[in-house]
């Protein structure tokens, strides 16, 4: 069993400061004062557990992530209970999916519950940082990178692995997401890392994430990377449809599209709801046709980060379809949302037992 030691900030945020970066943190740029580091070799195993004050990370310039990208990560959310007590939403989700990404890198797994260890230990010293505004959460990102000291092209015998804490904001203010489909870019291909949450999958997204801005568009969709016919997911979301018929229809997971924890939740929610809810191959071309005819009435990225998001418009090369006036989320969409949201936020009840709370 491994163990955290505590090194706490001389330095801490002053509690008005804090009060103040709170209110509209945004996403991604404000961080807790710690940290949690743990690392791993392959004579030691995990070791070295350690939560420090957050601070640069000493690598050497031929630590292999560098070179060759072993990297993965995770995004969680913590929310504060109504007992005041810091909730996650299905961490050992997390934990299950971080490991099955280390396979695929050929990393080193780190044990669930230590990641989950990690977590508690870190909110022990930072809890007061979970912001209880609307739509806000402290986003967790655990992440891991191979540093052994090597420019051969081989799995690292060394591995550091890292939780950062961020207070978040609502992800996407209001309103829709437009999405750009891009008949030129690939995400991820049978075989390769798209079920992995690894950051090269971000790195190659981010030229057609660059597409669908030069095109006005907020996101980008990807198609399959063998037809290029089949809808498979956003660069970092999944996706889901509303049918005419009320009913929701969603890819089924194929290997190259990412398992999402929220794309599970509400296919679970959803039924439980009394939704019909299909995992289904969907052609691109017949869901703009179905958009155009009103047989596809809504549409919406689904993803930790955004929670749910709605979509307004599609564009591509061939021409846009919209729902509406392009700006009006959907009913079942907004429905499932505010179902999902009251179980992450201690404000509904629990019936699959999801609420995660942490014991400090
Ligand atoms: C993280 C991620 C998602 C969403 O997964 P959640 O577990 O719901 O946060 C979807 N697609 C990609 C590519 C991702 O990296």
């Amino acid at each position: 069993m491994t163990h955290f030691t505590f090194e706490t900030t001389s330095r801490p945020t002053p509690a008005d400061q804090r009060k103040i970066l709170l209110e509209d943190p945004k996403f991604g740029r404000v961080f807790t004062d710690h940290m949690a580091i743990i690392h791993y070799s392959e004579d030691k195993g995990w070791h070295d557990a350690k939560i420090t004050p957050r601070q640069p990370l000493p690598l050497d310039p031929a630590s292999t992530v560098f070179h060759y990208g072993q990297e993965i990560f995770e995004g969680m959310k913590a929310y504060k209970g109504r007992d005041g007590k810091p909730l996650l939403f299905r961490p050992q989700a997390n934990a299950a999916r971080f490991a099955a990404s280390a396979r695929r890198l050929a990393m080193a797994e780190l044990p669930e519950d230590l990641l989950l260890d990690s977590i508690r230990s870190l909110l022990k010293l930072d809890q007061e940082w979970i912001p209880t505004g609307e739509g806000q959460s402290l986003y967790l990102r655990p992440f891991m990178i191979s540093n052994e000291v090597f420019l051969g092209v081989k799995p690292s015998h060394e591995y550091l692995y890292v939780l950062l804490a961020s207070p978040a904001g609502a992800y996407f203010s209001h309103g829709c997401v437009s999405v750009w489909v891009t008949d030129r870019y690939t995400r991820a291909a049978p075989g390769g890392t798209g079920e992995a949450k690894c950051g090269g999958n971000y790195a190659s997204s981010l030229v057609a994430q660059m597409e669908a801005s030069a095109n006005g568009c907020d996101q980008v969709l990807f198609l399959d990377a063998v037809e290029k016919r089949y809808v498979e997911e956003m660069g970092g979301m999944n996706i889901m449809f509303v049918r005419h018929d009320g009913s929701v229809v969603t890819p089924p997971l194929n290997g190259s599209i990412l398992r999402g924890v929220t794309r599970d939740s509400l296919l679970r929610l959803g039924r439980h709801m009394g939704i019909t809810m299909v995992e289904e191959p969907l052609v691109m071309d017949e869901v703009f046709a179905a958009i155009e005819k009103g047989d596809i009435a809504e549409a919406f990225a689904c993803g930790t980060a955004a929670v749910v998001s709605p979509i307004g418009v599609f564009k591509r090369e061939s021409g846009d379809v919209k729902f509406g006036d392009g700006n009006t989320p959907g009913e079942t969409t907004m429905k499932l949302r505010k179902a999902l949201e009251s179980i992450q936020r201690d404000e509904a009840e629990d019936p699959f037992g999801w609420r995660y709370r942490v014991a400090l």
